[in-house]
């Protein structure tokens, strides 16, 4: 009875002993722990506020003004035309100015079928043509990019055949299929001004328009090139590029 006493009152006097040496933790903060704490809570919290309002004003800023420089730079960003051949670049995608049967021709479209191989051609077969103005995805085969979206441009008959209407729809359609495929890198040939002979300075104003249309409302969100096969016609792109 003595002995279970005497544990019971040593028991009190360690939980006594626990409360009294935690009571200082409890009502001030730890000369070490508790301050620095605190700033680093306090930076978060300001930093945080002071991001999100930039955020919100840069984000405000564009869409409300559309000719900001950092509107502009986006552009700038998005687009890149350059001269070579496009079957050598390593992107998403490449567009082939293609015909009605998508089973290969001259121009562009006779290399990128010779460049890709006879898996193309095999595949091309199963899709059952395409008509102007549209656009159909297939994959690369021995091509360094990843798919290759054939579009279907209009021969030049004086333009009052619905060719501008028609070489719109090429770019719109191939930027709508990288988009609902999430491809991040497309790039153009100068669609219809080969064999099909569209001027070359209104192909580029309705290529730039229709590209800048996906870019600008945000539902492609990625790199675009303009892959010309002369300096003149990257020059024409150029010069439009600047003067828009
Ligand atoms: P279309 O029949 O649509 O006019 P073409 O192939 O004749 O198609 O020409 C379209 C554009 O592609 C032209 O500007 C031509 O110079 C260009 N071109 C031809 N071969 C290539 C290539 N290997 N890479 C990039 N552009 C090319």
């Amino acid at each position: 009875m003595i002995i279970r006493k005497i544990t019971l009152m040593k028991m009190k006097a360690v939980i006594a002993t626990d409360s009294i040496s935690l009571l200082p933790l409890r009502g001030r903060h730890h000369p070490f722990t508790r301050p620095r704490a605190a700033t680093l809570s306090v930076a978060i919290t300001a930093y945080t506020f002071i991001f999100g309002v930039i955020l919100r004003i840069v984000i405000i800023f564009s869409i409300f003004v559309k000719n900001t420089w950092f509107f502009m730079k986006v552009k700038e960003n998005s687009i890149r035309i350059t001269v070579g051949d496009i079957t050598r670049l390593h992107v998403d995608a490449i567009v082939n100015a293609a015909n009605n049967t998508l089973l290969g021709g001259g121009g562009v479209d006779g290399a990128i079928h010779r460049a890709a191989g006879p898996g193309l051609l095999e595949e091309c077969r199963t899709l059952g043509g395409c008509p102007t103005g549209k656009s159909k995805m297939t994959s690369a085969y021995n091509l360094p990019c990843r798919k290759i979206i054939h579009t279907v441009g209009p021969v030049w008959h004086g333009g009052s055949h619905d060719e501008p209407e028609l070489l719109a729809s090429c770019y719109d359609t191939a930027m709508k299929i990288a988009e609902d495929n999430f491809l991040t890198s497309i790039a153009f040939p100068c669609i219809s001004t080969g064999v099909y002979r569209y001027p070359k300075r209104e192909a580029a104003v309705i290529a730039l328009e229709t590209i800048f249309k996906h870019l600008d409302s945000g539902a492609y969100n990625g790199e675009v090139i303009i892959c010309c096969f002369t300096r003149q016609d990257a020059e024409i792109y150029e010069e439009l590029l600047e003067t828009t």
